[in-house]
């Protein structure tokens, strides 16, 4: 039991610890005097302090040690830059970047790759010299989807993992908490800071009895998302239980975890069992289903009396095949009802597309299940009357299907294979079928359906269901189709019903791991030059931000009061300018372009204070800060809403900003702000907000007495009249002071290294 196993067959430099884990696990439980979950265990198992921490589900702040950082490729840019501008010389904890998300599907796999790579280059020439030059794993474009690769390589149950994507969440098949975050957090572990996170309250989900037929892992996550809606796991893990959960594949479980990002969860997990053992054996790794084993029952499986915070039971054995959709993922709709559902919403009809695979849905089974429905179809003379395509989650799945045939059914059927890539999940899709603006459905097996997610077409109503159900909509060609209880007609025009899917979980001649797309870091990286172009528009190196100068900040004009909700979106937006995410310069052209200004209702419009100009807002930003000129933006209730986009708390610093002062704050934004050395303030008293006019300056007194739980003090100076004072709170902590005087979380460790 105390033997050293390797995490994983690529890098011999991480150890699994489940020593550690357990003696931490046991610290907490005795702390806590109950019974643990699985999913606790894990947490507790990675705790920075297991003495110290504070606990309390749902309340808590906990402060976390995690295994290992995924990074893909459109978040890594930034996180990496970051990382390096604190001049450390390796990565603190293993790190691997996935190319996945920049690869657009426009004719199919071979062709559009090399598109991209050209298209791309300098993004992945960075990407390749800075893993090398750091100390991380590097996956080439080609190689796959993140959470694909992380499940077949790196998961590991009872692991702790983040990832700077949000279906991070996938790796849970294998009983490991994989978490999704922005790249700030990535930036921590990377750079050994603890990582902080909310300590969630805990689903635990009961499956009963066995699936069958049409049926499939994806339904139950389906069904689940119609039962919680879309807001129903946030700040909640989801954890599975019961004895239904030993009756399918890793993989399919897999699926299941994916997809609790489309409830919010912070994570999905299940308890480590037979298939998770199967599936590491299968993959190279039957020494870590060995060592596991060892801690099934004390580590990686919940307490006997575990309480979770609420329960929902799911019985498999009258579960059945869900579609859901369109323009949302818990919109759910049994298979039965969908005939019905559809006519009456006046959804198109019509089935235009089939799209299988995915990081959602792309497993052997996956891939198996959907062949046999083609191979079926096939005996009867059908192809596919609707465009069908299939995205390989990887290179070893694409290899292993191309070996075994399911790869040359799909394509005999009709089928476009794209590349082993994100492609039309994530809107990388060229699509020439309709116009903009026609409605139409499609039907696919991945994970996300929000408006124009895949075509960029808000008329395109979107559906998620299992892939062998996709596949049986492609073979109808209609949205009333039930393959459960209706029958099509053959070549001859003859009436016939298909089969049931079939196929097995794991290939029988073992997976073929195709070609290899992995660059480790080399022996000596001292050599390793990390690519990034002056003239790029799309990467930047950064420069450490200037330390606070020790003074009070006086006289600050507002930059902009902004109105109403101000979400991370209207901060820092997103759409075409997801290309400048590794270019700080370019990117911060988008600051608050979305907010709108309380002085004249309008968006990117606000007045410089001592020219009376109007400018867009990143201008006028711009132009104090090459003036000298420090500023404020004074902002409303849970400012920064929305997602963990380091970027909008980049943006402000890189413009000279110096406060953000708001009713309240949304907590990652919070930090994040914190983080970039900037001070965000609340109102103390929040009728203040409502005072201050957007023509006042402010000072910001009390900085050199800054300390925690103590309040600063706004003199805030009308144009015309007497200055006042209002008291302004923040959440500081004495470390994260220490961030403000040197200028940024990232400048604290730099300095700290230089002793
Ligand atoms: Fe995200 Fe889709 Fe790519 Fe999966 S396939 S990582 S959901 S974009």
């Amino acid at each position: 039991r105390d033997s050293k196993v390797f995490q994983n067959l690529l890098e011999n430099h991480s150890f699994i610890n489940y020593k550690e884990n357990i003696d931490f696990v046991n610290i907490v439980r005795e702390r806590l005097g109950r019974p643990l979950t699985y999913a606790e265990k894990i947490l507790y198992g990675h705790l920075d302090d297991p003495h110290g921490q504070e606990i309390e589900r749902g309340i808590s702040y906990l402060k976390l040690r995690p295994d290992r950082v995924a990074c893909q490729d459109a978040t890594a840019q930034m996180a990496i830059l970051q990382f390096m501008s604190a001049g450390l010389p390796e990565v603190a904890r293993p790190v691997t970047v996935h190319c996945d998300h920049l690869i657009q599907a426009q004719v199919g796999g071979e062709k559009d790759l090399k598109r991209a790579i050209d298209i791309n280059k300098e993004v992945y020439d960075f990407l390749s010299t800075a893993t090398a030059k750091y100390n991380m794993g590097f996956w080439k474009p080609g190689s796959g989807i993140i959470h694909q690769i992380v499940l077949e390589n790196y998961a590991f149950p009872g692991a702790l993992i983040i990832g700077t994507d949000s279906h991070t969440p996938n790796a849970g098949g294998l009983g490991q908490l994989a978490i999704g975050v922005g790249g700030a957090d990535a930036v921590d572990v990377m750079s050994n800071l603890a990582w902080e996170l909310k300590a969630p309250k805990i689903m635990g989900v009961k499956l009963t009895g066995r699936m069958n037929g049409w049926t499939s892992p994806k339904d139950i996550i389906l069904k689940l998302a119609g039962i919680t809606t879309v807001k129903g796991g946030t700040g909640k893990i989801v954890e599975y239980f019961g004895e239904g959960i030993d009756t399918f594949s890793a993989t399919g479980m897999g699926t299941i975890c994916n997809m609790g990002a489309e409830i919010g969860a912070t994570t999905s997990v299940f308890p480590y069992n037979q298939s998770m053992v199967d599936y590491l054996d299968a993959t190279g790794r039957g020494k870590i289903a060995e060592f596991a084993k060892l801690y099934q029952k004390d580590l990686l499986s919940a307490d006997e009396g575990a309480e979770y915070d609420e329960v929902i039971e799911i019985d498999l054995n009258t579960l059945e095949p869900y579609v859901n959709g369109p323009f949302t993922p818990d919109l759910a709709t049994p298979i039965s009802k969908l005939k019905d559902v559809a006519v009456e919403n006046n959804w198109p009809l019509e089935v235009k597309v089939g799209l299988i695979g995915s990081c959602t849905n792309s497993s052997y089974e996956d891939m198996s299940r959907a062949a046999s429905v083609v191979k079926d179809a096939a005996t009867h003379g059908l192809k596919s009357k609707s465009i069908f395509t299939v995205t390989p989650g990887s290179e070893q799945i694409r290899a292993t299907i191309a070996r075994d045939g399911q790869l040359e059914t799909f394509t005999e059927f009709g089928g476009t294979v794209l590349a082993n890539a994100c492609g039309p999940c994530i809107g990388q899709w060229d699509r020439q079928d309709i116009k903009k603006g026609d409605k139409n459905t499609i039907v696919s097996s991945f994970n996300r359906n929000f408006t124009a997610r895949n075509d960029g077409n808000p008329d395109t109503h979107s559906f998620v269901a299992s892939p062998e159900i996709t596949t049986a909509f492609a073979i109808a060609g209609d949205l009333r189709f039930n393959p459960l209880t209706d029958s099509l007609k053959d070549k001859n025009g003859n009436e016939f019903k298909l089969k049931p899917p079939t196929g097995v979980g794991l290939p029988v001649k073992g997976y073929d791991p195709g070609e290899n797309t992995y660059q480790a870091p080399p022996a000596d990286r001292s050599s390793v030059t990390v690519q990034v172009s002056p003239e790029s528009d799309r990467l930047q190196l950064l420069k450490p931000f200037k330390a606070w100068d020790g003074k009070d900040a006086l006289d600050m004009p507002i930059l902009i009061k902004s109105l109403g909700k101000t979400t991370t979106d209207h901060i820092s937006m997103a759409g075409p300018w997801l290309k400048y995410r590794g270019h700080l310069q370019n990117i911060s052209n988008n600051y608050m372009i979305g907010a709108i200004n309380a002085e004249n209702k309008k968006a990117n419009c606000v007045k410089h204070h001592y020219t009376g100009e109007y400018d867009g807002v990143p201008n006028t930003a711009a132009k104090y800060r090459d003036e000298g000129i420090k500023w404020v933006v004074i902002g409303g209730e849970n400012f920064g809403e929305g997602s963990s986009r380091e970027h909008a708390a980049l943006e402000p610093r890189y413009l000279g900003g110096f406060a953000i002062i708001t009713k309240s704050f949304a907590r990652i934004h919070e930090t994040n702000l914190k983080k970039q050395g900037l001070l965000p303030l609340n109102f103390a008293e929040p009728a203040a907000y409502d005072r201050i006019n957007p023509d006042d300056t402010i000072d910001i007194l009390g900085l050199t007495t800054l300390a925690p739980g103590k309040n600063l003090t706004m003199r805030v100076h009308p144009k015309d009249g007497a200055a006042w004072d209002t008291p302004l709170s923040h959440t500081f902590n004495a470390e994260q002071i220490e961030w403000f005087k040197a200028g940024s979380a990232l400048n604290k460790l730099a300095n700290a290294k230089k002793g």
